[in-house]
């Protein structure tokens, strides 16, 4: 059976008024500021100890997150969302929280994030494209600093800043590689210095880092002042706030703070909001969101990007420390295909389809690929909290594949279920949201992995180790020198982030299933002292993606009643 497409299935919804979607989980009239059709801002007095929701019990907090995937993405979002309806209908009242897409990837290769088949999130055209301006607002409070700091460099630059150390860079919500590197000011004298820099996709801006880690306004518009743009001619850090940038970034960002409500197909509350990059930043939705969410239901299901080892170690050690709450279970998303990949025997490729010799039944594939979900598997437990495995169930896989998977499940000692809820909807996550209402009435061990007074370098270690099976680290010499300088100007007290590849445990990306023996190359550390880590980068990381030879917009576009047709 082939199911209608994702735009179609969405298109036939019948969307409640999200009024009533607020109501539904005590966020009163007074709390919600709609923006058109099925979509509302929450204001942030709904995180107020004394407002409406400060009585309210806490949720149980689950994470979502998955075994290595393959560049196909294997189904966090669809089980994200699938667990949410499922939960609902097995009379648990539950909210989900995801990332807002950007538009780099929509019109990109992977297509939206809204979810898929009948786990979506609606309406998925607005998820997908703008939603309520937010990205667009962290690009121009992203891109006011950069023009505030070249007006400086421009009026006789009295912070005497070291031009050659400026750090910061632009910001656009495309995929525009010719943006890369560029040169300003080509012109007359009286455009300034010409200086090289170049564009970062928004989600990779710090100001996008900053605002899915902030707690409240003012944590914000402190996190804002604390971004390091470049060094005086002394070495020492210049922030947006001895720019004087930081009160107007804050105030253009003043919108963009709060959480947007939207829904399921099956009517679940889905709060979006932010989408920092899972490599360089921490790959998860916003505090800010959750701390509302948890407030909300009884379940808060929230995703956290790419494997265990990425998005769910920054949930851990990072969203988690700075929230102050606990999850109480973690869902590792498996697939057939994924877990085939990992045995090596195979190339996934995006925006192609599945080798067919990828389609066999061959249940032998699996165990071996197996390697990767044992250790997401304990990567969760490494901070003490009980991992389900769900099985996303495709079509094309074989009965015996999926048993294989629930079998390790089984082997490790945890619970599985299988799901079909993109095809089914919340119907086809029932069994995963029991599995996942037992875990997490068991008591929470969680506990971050590292101490922050550790140094950078055994945080660092520590991750690499435990987390990603390597055998040791490496520094180059430059990451060595920016290391000792993050530990004098303070910074060392900070959590790590780990931008390395998603597609292997390791830091190769063609290395399969659970590799050890390797050393972690570690080839520069950056500040990241507005959003609150240092971040370290191995191997090379595109932080401006470039568009295919067939990007998705192509595809895309407008009828005459002013639908949007294509988006896939
Ligand atoms: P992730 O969040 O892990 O990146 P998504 O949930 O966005 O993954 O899913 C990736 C893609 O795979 C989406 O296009 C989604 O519709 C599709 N997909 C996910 N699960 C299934 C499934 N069980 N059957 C068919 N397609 C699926
Ligand atoms: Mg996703």
């Amino acid at each position: 059976m082939t199911l209608p497409s994702d735009l179609e299935i969405a298109r036939e919804a019948a969307p409640e008024p999200v009024a009533r979607i607020a109501e539904r989980i005590g966020i009163g009239a007074e709390l919600v500021e709609p923006y058109g059709d099925g979509v509302a801002k929450i204001r942030l007095g709904a995180l107020d100890p004394a407002g409406p929701l400060g009585s309210r019990p806490r949720a149980k907090y689950v994470v979502v997150t998955a075994v290595t995937p393959t560049p196909l993405g294997e189904g966090k979002t669809t089980v994200t969302v699938g667990l949410g309806d499922g939960l609902n209908r097995i009379g648990r009242s539950t909210a989900v929280a995801i990332r807002q897409p950007s538009m780099g990837p929509v019109f990109g290769i992977k297509g939206g994030a809204a979810g898929g088949g009948y786990s979506q999130v609606v309406p998925m055209e607005r998820l997908n494209l703008h939603l309520t301006g937010d990205i667009h607002a962290v690009g121009a409070a992203n891109n006011l600093l950069a023009a505030l700091l070249d007006n400086h460099l421009f009026r006789g630059n009295p912070l005497d800043i070291d031009t050659d150390t400026v750090s910061l860079r632009r910001a656009l919500d495309i995929n525009d590689r010719a943006l890369r590197t560029i040169d300003t000011a080509v012109g007359p004298a009286s455009e300034g210095e010409q200086r090289r820099t170049g564009f970062d996709i928004t989600a990779a801006s710090e100001v996008m880092a900053l605002l899915a880690l902030a707690r409240s306004l003012p944590d914000l518009r402190e996190r804002l002042g604390r971004i390091i743009v470049a060094e005086d001619r002394a070495g020492r850090p210049v922030t947006a706030e001895a720019l004087g940038a930081a009160g107007a970034m804050a105030a253009v960002l003043r919108e963009a703070a709060k959480p947007n409500l939207m829904q399921t197909l099956e009517h679940t509350p889905a709060l979006v909001h932010t989408g920092p990059f899972g490599n360089i930043a921490t790959g998860n939705s916003s505090v800010i969101a959750d701390l509302i969410g948890l407030r909300a239901a009884e379940f808060l299901v929230t995703e956290a990007g790419f494997g265990a080892d990425m998005g769910a170690e920054r949930f851990f050690n990072i969203k988690c420390r700075v929230s102050g709450e606990a999850p109480d279970a973690a869902v590792v998303v498996a697939t057939v295909r994924a877990l085939k990949a990992h045995s090596g025997r195979y190339t996934v490729t995006a925006g192609r389809p599945l080798p067919d010799e990828m389609l066999k039944e061959n249940p032998e594939d699996v165990r071996v690929g197996g390697a990767n979900l044992l250790k997401q598997i304990e990567n969760c437990r490494l901070h003490g909290v009980t991992p389900v495995v769900a099985v996303n169930a495709f079509p094309t896989d074989h009965a015996s594949e999926i048993e294989a998977v629930r079998d390790l499940a089984a082997e490790a000692g945890v619970r599985s279920a299988v799901c079909t809820n993109v095809a089914d909807g919340g119907e086809g996550a029932r069994d995963l949201a029991a599995a996942v209402a037992e875990a997490a009435e068991e008591p929470s061990h969680y506990a971050p992995l590292y101490p922050l007074d550790a140094s950078l370098k055994e945080k660092v270690e520590t991750v690499a180790r435990a987390v990603y099976g390597a055998s040791g680290v490496s520094y180059s010499e430059r990451a060595e020198r920016q290391l000792r300088s993050c530990e004098r100007n303070g910074l060392g007290t900070l959590p790590v982030c780990i931008a390395k590849t998603h597609l292997s445990l390791s830091s190769d990306p063609a290395l399969r299933g659970a590799p050890t023996g390797w050393t972690l190359p570690v080839r520069e550390v950056r500040p990241s002292a507005g959003a609150g880590f240092v971040y370290l980068i191995c191997g090379s990381m595109q932080t401006m993606p470039g568009l295919g030879r067939t990007p998705a917009a192509l595809g895309i576009d407008l009828d005459d009643q002013g639908r949007i047709t294509g988006m896939y």
